[in-house]
């Protein structure tokens, strides 16, 4: 398919970055590659809008993948970093942020009596999995399919983001040895969990789940899936692990823990607990996380953790986000949500519109997705349709099928008027799109 708006300043930065970079980007979802054109090169972002190389304004909502919950630019963020980077940028000592941060998080999250901070997603679960292994003397991981817990060596079999967007199985460079004592499951499937505890007494170390997956686009636990991991992990002598990375903070003031109330042995976070910084932590049961070095032998490090900056942003950013800012997120999505719905129906085109909390996505399918599986039947090609319209009339959505969309407190009136007034062409190009012309 031609696309018709293309961005030529964003075009001739793709093309000076794809011959310095592979693929032209630092991460692959950005490449635009699920559903074809040109990324778009962002210039600045202030409240819910961005705005592109080419001097075009778009609703964001992608919000950096879930980071950005207060919008762009918020004064508070802005003046927490420029006063932190006035003080210096990194001391390789302990700070009081650090502290502050950490006594924040354990503050809103019962289940976690102690947090380590690190600097990406990837590291916490990483790392959380190293503990995991080294508390219990064990060596397999449960993980679920398409969940994505970072680029994780050992949790890349099946997973999902820009694994289940490119359609990748596995990932070249990850040997056998390090996937080895990975058992990959079909998520929402407690009968499955049963049956790999009973096939593998005393080996598996942990199961880690995200604690409501939005990386194969938002497929919530069904009741008691949670529920049934955490005492499948207590009756079987492993460690649950919720990874939290992207609904932490975001979809209650204390994640999806503050939604379904089960409690892990440890949990990851990351980018709300940032700010839009590299910052990102796990952390849990004390009995636990006593086992990381210095207090313990399970050795775990970052020049750059707990850097100063970075968690002068999350810090600012947590305190702001009160019950109030959570009613207010919770009813711009669920608004939002409702538009999507109507236009689409308007239309005609079979879609399941999925949630947990303010997260949601778009399924182009008839049935319910409970997994993985479900997720890949649907007609991808109606997406990039719907996608690229709501592109060309200045509404950024995430470029796959396979993801969630956010949204923040900064998602006004305006920004709920110009999604809306974009939808019915979206809703019309999906309804005509064939595989053929996607
Ligand atoms: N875990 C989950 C649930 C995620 O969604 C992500 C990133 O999208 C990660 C882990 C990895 O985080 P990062 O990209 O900061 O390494």
């Amino acid at each position: 398919m031609a696309y018709s708006y293309e961005a030529p300043v964003s075009q001739t930065l793709f093309d000076r970055a794809s011959l310095v970079t592979p693929g032209g980007v630092n991460s692959p979802v950005r490449a635009f590659r699920a559903v074809g054109g040109t990324p778009r090169f962002m210039v600045s972002g202030t409240g819910p809008y961005l705005t592109d190389a080419d001097g075009r304004e778009y609703v964001d909502l992608v919000c950096s993948w879930g980071p950005m919950i207060l919008g762009h630019s918020h004064p508070a963020v802005i003046e927490a970093v420029q006063s932190a980077v006035a003080r210096g940028t990194s001391f390789g000592t302990p700070g009081e942020g650090e502290v502050a941060l950490a006594e924040e998080i354990v503050a809103r999250i019962e289940p976690v009596e102690q947090v380590r901070l690190v600097s990406s997603g990837t590291e916490a679960t990483m790392s959380a999995i190293r503990l995991a292994r080294g508390f219990t003397g064990r060596a397999k991981v449960v993980k679920f399919a398409g969940c994505y817990h970072g680029h994780v060596d050992a949790l890349l079999a099946a997973a999902g983001s820009g694994v289940a967007t490119f359609g990748l199985p596995d990932t070249p460079g990850v040997t056998g040895a390090q996937a080895g004592d990975t058992i990959v499951l079909p998520y929402n499937d407690l009968q499955a969990v049963h049956e790999a505890f009973h096939a593998h007494p005393g080996e598996i170390a942990c199961v880690i789940t995200e604690a409501s997956p939005g990386n194969m686009g938002v497929v919530p636990p069904l009741p008691g899936f949670n529920e049934g991991l955490k005492a499948a992990c207590a009756k079987n002598g492993a460690l649950y692990i919720s990874d939290e990375v992207m609904t932490g903070f975001r979809t209650s003031k204390a994640g999806w823990y503050g939604v379904d109330g089960v409690a892990p042995d440890l949990m990851t976070f990351g980018k709300v607990m940032g700010g839009g910084f590299p910052a990102a932590a796990f952390g849990g049961r004390q009995d636990v996380m006593a086992h990381l070095a210095p207090a313990g032998p399970v050795y775990q490090a970052g020049t750059l953790s707990g850097n100063p900056v970075a968690t002068a942003a999350g810090l600012a950013q947590l305190r702001l986000l009160d019950d109030a800012a959570y009613e207010k997120i919770n009813a711009v999505s669920a608004e939002i949500q409702s538009l999507v719905t109507a236009a689409l129906s308007k239309e005609g085109v079979a879609h399941r519109l999925q949630t947990a909390s303010n997260m949601f996505s778009v399924f182009f399918t008839g049935t319910d997705v409970k997994n993985y599986e479900d997720a890949k039947k649907q007609e991808s090609f109606r997406f990039t349709a719907f996608f690229h319209s709501m592109l060309s009339q200045g509404v950024y959505l995430p470029p796959s099928a396979f993801e969630s969309w956010f949204v923040s407190t900064a998602h006004d009136e305006r920004a709920v008027e110009r999604i809306a007034a974009a939808l019915p062409a979206a809703a019309r190009a999906a309804a005509e799109a064939t595989e053929v012309s996607a």
